[in-house]
């Protein structure tokens, strides 16, 4: 008989015909069997009668007299099984088997009027030694510790089952999983719409997961530790048994935990972070496959659904239990919402961890780096290898990177890997000695800049730099008022989130903004914007040190305003006495595509530069270039030393990006690509009318949508179509597109391809 033929009214458990037997008549029938004389309490029991024994020497017994229409092999297989584990496991906490005074596993018994069998009736009896201890549903919510150590109990026992073989085994018992199918019958009469839909949810994985299980390892298992089959000490903190072995199947290894798991979130035994500790226990002393810890979240959703189907069935055939099928189905319900909504894929990513079998990455991140350091995308990416614009998962993902800015020449360009690895393998020393790599590195460098940047200071940072930047700033001006960008981004030091209104808690008084380019409307309304926040500051008594100024206007928004919005801005700042600072770490390198530096595109001559991000291609380099007399008199004033800054390896590195960039022609490319780049979003744009505005230059675009919640889904969905890009701007709206510079017009047809079909999917 396969499972799947059994008819529903032939499984097993779904009805019982406990025998009616008085505790008078089970005292004698303990005397005459047992020769035991007892004071005689009545027990719980759903299908079979049970009686516990009190003899006046102190031993305890558990009467138990069988179900009427309980199987012989099944009863058989019960005393089998009691043996097997006293033999295995002598200190197993499970009860053990008291044969008849005439040495037999199973007595009988003549129950007199046991309606509705009437006269006098056969009766089959079981006596068991009696565990002590308290149902652990009754300390519920348990305690971590306690649920560890429950789950290496029922360990332990399915270790000492294991090797067990009897015919009773093969049981089409009503509550395994595996009858999921035949019980769906039952759906329709779940008289809830919402629960019937909750139900179908929990069981449709079944079909499939069914073929799965029959690959996982299988054995003899307990097949029902619920809070009630569980017993604790008095005090609540220790598991001192496990009883009712009535439900033992052959079957996958990992539903006898599945069912525990099922039960205790069901009846609030344990929460989902419990669930984890009674995993962990139970796999310390049993391990469980990723295969098998695969299949749980889908086992224990089932089994929670097969409780409310197996109740309504009875009580639609009168043979309901003590527990309404209103009060089961309400902490059933309550329980498939909870596993739903921390999901399959993260709770089994967490039990996975807690089972050991796979400590996952974001768990130990979790533990290392902090719950809140962040991370991109919902589903976040395990990177473990780069190519030009390619990155690669550890499951062997291919996706397209249109957002990264520091592998600027393409992940992992054999010539920037080779250049560090081959200087790495000479001397990588600091700027306290002489080499020729960092001073050719700066011939390099100041060769594509304005003739008076033409001195180098090295640091390990775009932070950095800005950092030193202001510093010289301060010290060459003797002021120390700063013009920033509306939300503009700077870097991480204390001085430079100062002038980060992207980050800044609140701008301290020493920083004005500048309202963003979009925002100002002519030449006339740019020079007002600058003045006013000029004045404002010199009226709290701040003189101008310096414009901060990324060119890409990043954080703002992704602008590429015209050359007359920055004139009046640099002329009205050096009027002011004050300095600017070119922050190129995001528009430098030829991103732009018409200029190799994004300062010469928007029109100012800065009097720093600051550089990191690409300018290494992943190796750490942070660059302020300046005047010489403005750097002199710093390093004469300072002393100016940083360890790592211009090491012969960052010089290295930092000639190969050069070198890179020339000979691959990635300015031209930038160029071409990002206008048939454009050219295709504003398509795309014209056809979704979430889609504001397309934006940028070159490899530095940024796509404006109606809001931040909708940027979210996009970016989300794209990752899910193999395209990383990310998003930007004070309201978060902004998708933004800065892609490594080997980006060609067939990946722009790619991105177009996918963010097309996302913006289908994710139409509000
Ligand atoms: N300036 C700008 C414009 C930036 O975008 C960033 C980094 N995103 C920084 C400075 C700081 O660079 P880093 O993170 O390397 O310190």
């Amino acid at each position: 008989m396969t499972f799947a033929s059994v008819q529903i009214e032939n499984l097993l458990a779904l009805r019982g015909q406990p025998p009616k037997v008085t505790p008078e008549a089970a005292a004698a029938v303990a005397q005459e069997l047992y020769g035991l004389s007892a004071r005689v309490t009545s027990l719980d029991g759903e299908r079979d009668r049970n009686f516990r024994l009190d003899c006046a020497d102190g031993r305890q017994f558990v009467l138990k007299f069988l179900d009427f229409q309980a199987d012989d092999t099944v009863a058989a297989g019960q005393s089998a099984v009691l043996a097997h584990l006293e033999a295995r496991d002598e200190q197993l906490p499970v009860p053990r088997l008291i044969r008849t005074l005439a040495g037999e596993e199973l007595g009988s018994a003549a129950i007199c009027g046991s309606a509705p069998v009437s006269g006098s009736e056969r009766c089959r009896v079981r006596l068991m030694s009696y565990l002590p201890g308290k149902l652990i549903q009754a300390v519920s919510p348990a305690s971590p510790a306690l649920l560890r150590e429950v789950g290496g109990t029922i360990a332990r026992l399915d270790r000492a089952l294991a090797g067990f073989a009897h015919p009773a085994l093969g049981q089409p018992i009503v509550w395994d999983v595996r009858q999921a199918p035949t019980l769906m019958s039952v759906l329709p009469d779940v008289e809830s719409a919402s629960t019937r839909r909750l139900l179908s949810h929990a069981l449709a994985p079944v079909e499939l997961l069914l073929p799965r299980l029959k690959a996982l390892r299988s054995q003899a298992i307990h097949g029902d530790c619920h809070g009630k089959n569980v017993l604790v000490s008095d005090g609540g903190d220790r598991c001192v048994g496990i009883i009712d072995l009535g439900d033992m199947i052959q079957a996958p290894l990992v539903l006898e935990i599945a069912v525990t798991l099922a039960e205790f979130l069901t009846d609030g035994v344990a929460s989902l972070d419990g669930s984890g500790e009674l995993l962990a226990g139970y796999a310390q002393s049993q391990p469980l496959s990723k295969q098998d810890v695969e299949a749980l979240f889908d086992l224990v959703s089932a089994r929670i659904a097969i409780g409310v189907l197996i109740q309504t069935w009875r009580e639609r055939n009168s043979t309901g239990s003590a527990q309404t099928s209103a009060g089961l189905e309400a902490s059933s319900v309550n329980a498939l919402g909870t596993l739903a909504e921390r999901g399959r894929n993260r709770l089994t990513r967490e039990w996975l961890d807690s089972a050991g079998v796979e400590a996952s990455l974001l768990r130990r991140r979790y533990r290392a780096l902090g719950a809140n350091a962040e991370l991109s995308y919902d589903r976040p990416l395990h990177l473990v290898r780069g190519d030009g614009v390619w990155v690669f998962t550890a499951d062997g993902e291919r996706l397209l990177d249109v957002y990264n800015n520091v592998p600027h020449v393409g992940h992992a360009h054999p010539v920037v890997a080779e250049a560090i690895a081959g200087q790495l393998r000479k001397i990588a020393s600091n700027t306290r000695y002489l080499d020729e790599r960092i001073i050719e590195y700066v011939e390099r460098l100041t060769a594509t800049l304005p003739p008076d940047l033409d001195t180098c200071l090295f640091v390990n940072s775009g932070s950095e730099a800005n950092d030193i930047a202001w510093r010289i700033a301060k010290s060459h001006t003797g002021n120390i008022g700063a013009l920033v960008m509306k939300h503009a981004y700077h870097g991480i030091t204390d001085a430079v989130t100062a002038l980060s209104p992207a980050i800044a808690s609140a701008v301290p008084p020493h920083v004005e903004q500048l309202n963003a380019p979009h925002s100002i409307d002519g030449v006339a309304a740019a020079e007002s914007d600058v003045s006013g926040a000029i004045d404002r500051l010199a009226k709290r008594g701040f003189k101008l040190a310096v414009l901060m100024m990324d060119s890409a206007v990043t954080s703002t928004g992704i602008y590429d305003p015209p050359r007359e919005w920055i004139a009046p801005i640099a002329q009205a700042v050096h009027a002011a006495g004050g300095l600017i600072i070119g922050d190129e770490v995001q528009f430098g390198l030829g991103r732009s595509g018409t200029h190799f530096w994004g300062f010469a595109r928007r029109g100012y001559h800065p009097d720093i530069v600051t550089l990191g991000k690409p300018v290494g291609n992943g190796y750490p380099l942070g660059v302020v270039v300046t005047r010489r007399s403005i750097l002199e008199k710093f390093q004469k004033d300072t002393g100016f030393f940083s360890t790592f800054g211009g090491n012969p390896v960052a010089g290295a590195a930092g000639l190969a990006v050069l070198e890179v960039i020339e000979k691959e022609r990635l300015l031209e490319n930038a160029r071409t690509t990002g206008d048939y780049f454009i050219g295709r979003l504003r398509e795309v744009g014209a056809a979704h009318e979430c889609v504001r505005e397309v934006r940028g230059r070159g490899l530095m675009i940024g796509v404006e949508v109606t809001d931040k919640a909708l940027t979210r889904r996009i970016v989300n969905g794209l990752r899910d179509r193999g395209v990383l890009i990310g998003s930007e701007g004070p309201l978060g709206n902004v998708l933004k597109l800065r892609p490594p510079m080997p980006f060609r017009p067939e990946h722009a047809d790619l991105v177009i391809e996918a963010l097309t079909s996302t913006l289908c999917a994710v139409r509000p």
